[in-house]
């Protein structure tokens, strides 16, 4: 499973419609400083459904328009969408956010934030934010006990819910 190309409008630095496509086996985003690499991770992250300023490197939602610049005027809306490739199945998802507050879509359909998580989970994404180590997180993630690597570990290839059940199942 890959993510296939992820498009980008009004998000952040990103003003006028740029789409990315990304290879099945990996991708390297280069450029310098301050050209916008990490704000695609951003993207992705965002578009997934996270809710936390500071792990989207902003203070309000806000700061998630395009601000404009002297040829292109501020942006009212964002859009990040990106498509999933499951096997040569593919998932599109998208979030929007506009005066209105922000919006999930998967495959055009407008969803709820937890229809999005089941989504998800179906798709196996349920630890994907621990997928992401972020500039300045490396530090964090090598200096994790043992104990946590390993909980953060079974939440990405989807073991916690059998242990979740397991002890559910043991304390009947
Ligand atoms: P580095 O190599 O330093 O990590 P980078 O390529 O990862 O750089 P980003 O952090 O993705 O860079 O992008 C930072 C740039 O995005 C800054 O120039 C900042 O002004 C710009 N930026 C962030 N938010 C917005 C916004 N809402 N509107 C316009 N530009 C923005
Ligand atoms: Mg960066």
């Amino acid at each position: 499973m890959y993510i296939e190309r992820v498009a980008l409008k009004g998000f952040k630095s990103f003003g006028e419609q740029v789409d990315i496509e990304l290879s099945e086996k990996y991708t390297v985003i280069a450029g310098p400083n301050g050209s916008g690499k990490s704000n695609i991770l951003d993207a992705i992250r965002w578009a997934l459904g996270e809710q936390s300023p500071s792990r989207l490197r902003i203070s309000k939602q806000s700061d998630l328009l395009f601000q404009g610049s002297p040829s292109r005027p501020p942006a009212r809306e964002a859009r990040v969408s990106f498509v999933i490739n499951d096997k040569g199945k593919l998932k599109a998802f998208k979030r929007v956010l506009d005066e209105s507050g922000s919006s999930f879509f998967v495959d055009g359909k407008k969803v709820k934030l937890y229809e999005m998580e089941e989504e998800k989970r179906l798709l196996g994404l349920e630890g994907i934010d621990f997928a992401f180590i972020g500039q300045g997180e490396v530090l964090e993630a090598i200096k994790q006990k043992p104990a946590e690597r390993r909980e953060n570990l079974e939440v990405l290839f989807g073991i916690s819910q059998y242990r979740r059940k397991r002890e559910e199942a043991l304390l009947k």
